[in-house]
């Protein structure tokens, strides 16, 4: 299996293949573009078929091996064993089953096979879906060091969701250190508590003063010093990550042979977007063969997706025009993950890509609606890959999570409250719908208590979380003393 970059000049793509290893500590491709499959692996009805019976983890192995060609099956096997254990996913809830990993539930059942149904993938370490595909990769990248007897020190800013995921999969992996920046007391306690009571040596909490765009600058500034970068193995795990989208693309195989009994049946996915990365992984498996019907993005009050699947208009926001929501990990300003889709949209075209997101650099967008003065009218083209969208406020939010109680007798968190609520304006007679719950509701207490008037429910050993011993330092927004500070935690 060899990767081409979206941007790839024609003639680098066939010259300079990379594999599945080549790809998996890095991010972007060094012209700017992101990494996909020169071709996608197809999958046959046998196969789905035979996949029924498998567990979790065999079938991540099944997929991941059509995706890491160059890495040992059996190496392969270990690690996605490892990884996807009821141990690991043991926060299901009291009337799911954890070895099922993303367990399902019937929310609702009407005439001939209609369905709304949720498959719950925040079962892990931190209660959000980033465990599914992070879990992987911290075991992916302990094993790939080892094999070059290398280190990587994860360097990023967070605001929630993303780095605590991260400090998660790679604490205590040989290797690694991780040096996380967020912005000094904005998060929310319990994710705060989350992440500072991790005391594993390799895990290094930096609480910023300033706000989250401060420690992102910060972050920009050192990864801009390539000197540095190299000397001191500096790298990331954002979600453009090529092997985070393709450990992503497993649970929807599980949503749909688990909610199914023959590969006649249909079924939809909605998504609670923010980056694009999880929905870009349901992408992925519809272009391997798996029989989904319809792919709905849901965003929150931040539309920039909704507006391109309503109008064919891309168009990125200013940090000023960017809401903070009730949904904050669907807070975002451009879909990082986009540019995969568009590249299938124009063709597989790398020219076109990168012009159209050169143009995203110079004048905040593109147009491809057909409409005169446009860049191009392959917006005509989407149905034909199933994409739909909708969009939901924080009222939606709060309303949804009340009727969801009252209805189904569960509590959902805010961002899988955006995709019922989406969902909902998207059910066919027929067709399955599967709502991906991204996060559990414990990790979004504020709103749960607007709504319902009581807290959300903590999973076991999360009562007390805010009491634990917290390991941290704070810092002023200082580039110099930034790098000092890594140099003298990396003995490198
Ligand atoms: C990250 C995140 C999302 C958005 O996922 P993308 O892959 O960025 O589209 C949605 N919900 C929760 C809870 C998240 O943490």
């Amino acid at each position: 299996m060899q990767y081409v970059s979206t941007r790839a000049a024609q003639s680098a793509a066939a010259s300079s293949p990379h594999q599945f290893s080549d790809i998996l500590l890095g991010g972007l491709a060094s012209d700017g573009g992101l990494f996909l499959p020169a071709t996608y692996p197809q999958v046959t009805g046998a196969e789905l078929d035979a996949w029924r019976k498998l567990s979790y983890a065999e079938l991540a192995f099944e997929i991941l091996k059509k995706f890491a060609t160059d890495i040992p099956e059996a190496d392969l096997r270990a690690l996605t064993a490892k990884t996807y254990t009821q141990e690991v996913y043991k926060n299901a809830r009291k009337d799911e089953s954890a070895a099922d990993i993303t367990p399902l539930r019937v929310l609702e059942e009407g005439e001939n096979g209609t369905r709304l149904v949720l498959q719950a993938l925040s079962n892990g370490p931190t209660l959000a879906f980033k465990d599914m595909a992070m879990q992987l990769l911290g075991n992916l990248f302990e094993y790939a060091l080892a094999r070059q007897n290398a280190e990587l020190n994860i360097f990023g800013a967070t605001s929630g969701d993303t780095g605590s995921a991260a400090e998660y999969a790679m604490r205590g992996k040989k290797g690694i250190r991780v040096f996380m920046l967020s912005p000094h007391k904005k998060m929310s306690a319990f994710q705060t508590a989350q992440m500072f009571s991790l005391q594993d040596p390799n895990i290094f909490n930096i609480a910023i003063e300033g706000v989250f765009d401060d420690a992102q600058d910060m972050v920009k500034a050192v990864s801009n010093d390539l000197a540095f970068k190299a000397k001191y193995k500096i790298g990331t795990v954002n979600s453009i990550n090529w092997a985070r989208v393709v450990a992503q693309v497993v649970y929807y195989f599980r949503g749909y042979l688990a909610a199914t009994t023959s590969n006649e049946q249909k079924v939809s996915f909605t998504v609670p977007s923010g980056n694009f990365g999880n929905i870009c992984a349901g992408h992925i498996a519809r272009m391997m063969g798996l029989p989904i019907d319809k792919l709905v993005a849901a965003t929150n009050e931040n539309d920039v997706l909704d507006e391109f699947f309503r109008t064919g208009v891309y168009r990125v926001r200013k940090s000023a025009e960017t809401y903070h929501t009730s949904s904050p990990s669907m807070d975002i300003s451009k879909a990082s993950n986009f540019e995969r889709f568009v590249y299938e949209l124009v063709g597989r075209d790398s020219d076109r890509t990168r012009a159209l997101f050169q143009k995203v650099e110079t004048h905040g967008g593109f147009d491809l609606s057909g409409k005169p003065g446009s860049d191009g009218d392959e917006f005509k083209l989407v149905s034909k890959y199933g994409f739909k969208s909708g969009k939901s406020t924080h009222a939606d939010r709060v309303n949804t999570i009340r009727d969801v109680a009252d209805d189904y007798g569960i509590v959902i968190d805010t961002h899988t409250a955006d995709g019922i609520k989406v969902a909902k304006e998207h059910m066919e007679p027929g067709v399955t719908m599967i709502v991906l719950e991204t996060a559990l509701a414990a990790k979004f207490n504020e709103t749960i208590l607007e709504a319902l008037g009581e807290d959300a429910e903590r999973p076991d050993g999360f009562e007390n979380i805010e009491d634990l011993p917290q390991k941290f330092v704070v810092m002023k927004p200082d580039v110099a003393a930034m790098k000092a500070y890594i140099a003298a935690n990396t003995g490198l």
